[in-house]
């Protein structure tokens, strides 16, 4: 249904708190009032839920693929289109695309790829996220070790050049592989510069936070850890540095009592959202696929390389913000929170597009009393039958 229209009829999370006899008042896929009922207008279209809760949608900032397609195999404008609607059905109003660690070619060509879906307008592209190939490869993971390499001055400016073209661009790198004068000049163009896949000390993280680094990807997973006597990366993302943190709620990357630790031990004006490092997988009942020419094995709900190093994950974030409710226990406005509000303010500061407020896109979620995902609406569009 594009248009006007008043959606209504059960509670209302606008992104800070519950709101009950209230309903939004829907125009050209904008958010064109939020009030109680009798302030809405009765002669246009009602759509009336009767049960569960309307909340913002959820925002993914780390997505390799989905509905079958991997970035990396397919680095095109219509398997962009393809990840976007399979995230659409479990919540993702809005996403990331991720390229894993590849050749410089296929880098150009998913950048490319970003900058043809952002000028076509594809729905729920919000820009890019390069994941590496700058990492260290003592941290490796899943990426492939001799496509890991220092990040020179020409992929410097081709980074740059692609932020200009690009509505957002997020890239992980390791403090290893990459200059603080060069995170200097990616932060300054406006890029989101994220540490990841690196052996770095706190001291070296907190030097690149200085530098303009201001997120740390997969929080503990291919990093250097918190123990007694050396902070780590992940010692320097739950101390007030300032630090977003992404973090993969799947039961199989972080523990859930480490999850609740992490979640209280945090201080400072960053925050830990949920991202899905989800893979071709999501939306489709494939049991494997390739990346590098390796495959990948899904198995138990997790993704794993020959020799079981975990590869992506086999997650949405709606699956996640589940998990935080029922396996961690976090309050479901928090959970709520770290999909759909934390991620915008990684992206964009402290300035929320997320909240449903008057003049906010019309990215909303319907979750049932299980929090499950029953409705969706993009741009005030609602998810149609055929994806
Ligand atoms: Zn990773």
């Amino acid at each position: 249904m594009s248009g006007t229209f008043v959606l209504s009829g059960t509670s209302i999370f606008d992104g800070e708190s519950i709101h009950d006899g209230c309903g939004l008042l829907i125009s050209e896929g904008m958010i064109a009032g939020f009030s109680q009922l009798e302030n809405l207008p009765t002669d246009c279209p009602q759509v009336k839920i009767s049960s569960g809760l309307l909340a913002p949608g959820f925002t993914d900032l780390q997505v390799n693929g989905g509905g079958g397609v991997l970035l990396n195999q397919q680095p095109t404008m219509s398997a962009i289109e393809t990840i976007c609607k399979a995230h659409l059905q479990f919540g993702t109003t809005g996403l990331l695309p991720t390229l894993i660690t590849d050749t410089p070619e296929i880098t150009t060509r998913a950048i490319e790829a970003g900058i043809q879906a952002s000028s076509a307008g594809v729905p729920g592209f919000l820009g890019l996220h390069l994941e590496g190939p700058h990492l260290s490869p003592g941290k490796k993971g899943a990426h492939y070790p001799t496509l890991i390499r220092q990040m020179s001055d020409d992929d410097c400016d081709q980074l740059i050049a692609a932020k200009a073209q690009l509505p957002n661009l997020m890239v992980t790198v390791a403090p290893e592989s990459v200059s603080n004068e060069q995170i200097s000049r990616l932060a300054g163009a406006g890029i989101v510069v994220s540490l990841g896949h690196s052996e770095a000390t706190f001291e070296q993280a907190k030097a690149a936070r200085r530098a303009g680094a201001s997120c740390l990807t997969h929080l503990y997973n291919a990093m250097s850890p918190l123990t007694h006597r050396k902070p780590g990366m992940v010692g320097a993302g739950l101390a007030p540095l300032g630090y977003h943190c992404g973090l993969i709620a799947d039961g199989h990357h972080v523990d859930p009592d480490v999850i609740a630790i992490s979640l209280a031990a945090k201080r400072g004006s960053g925050t830990i959202f949920l991202v899905s490092d989800a893979m071709a997988t999501i939306g489709t009942d494939m049991k494997q696929f390739e990346l590098n020419g390796r495959t990948i094995h899904r198995k138990d709900g997790h993704l794993t390389l020959a020799d079981g190093t975990l590869a992506g994950a086999d997650l949405e974030l709606g699956s996640a913000v589940r998990f935080l409710v029922n396996e961690v226990g976090v309050e479901l406005e928090e959970a709520l929170r770290m999909a759909c509000v934390y991620p915008q303010n990684c992206l964009y500061g402290t300035e929320n597009r997320a909240v449903l407020a008057e003049g906010a896109q019309a990215n909303i979620v319907h979750l049932d009393d299980g929090l499950n995902i029953c409705g969706v609406w993009q741009e005030g569009e609602p998810l149609s039958d055929d994806l």
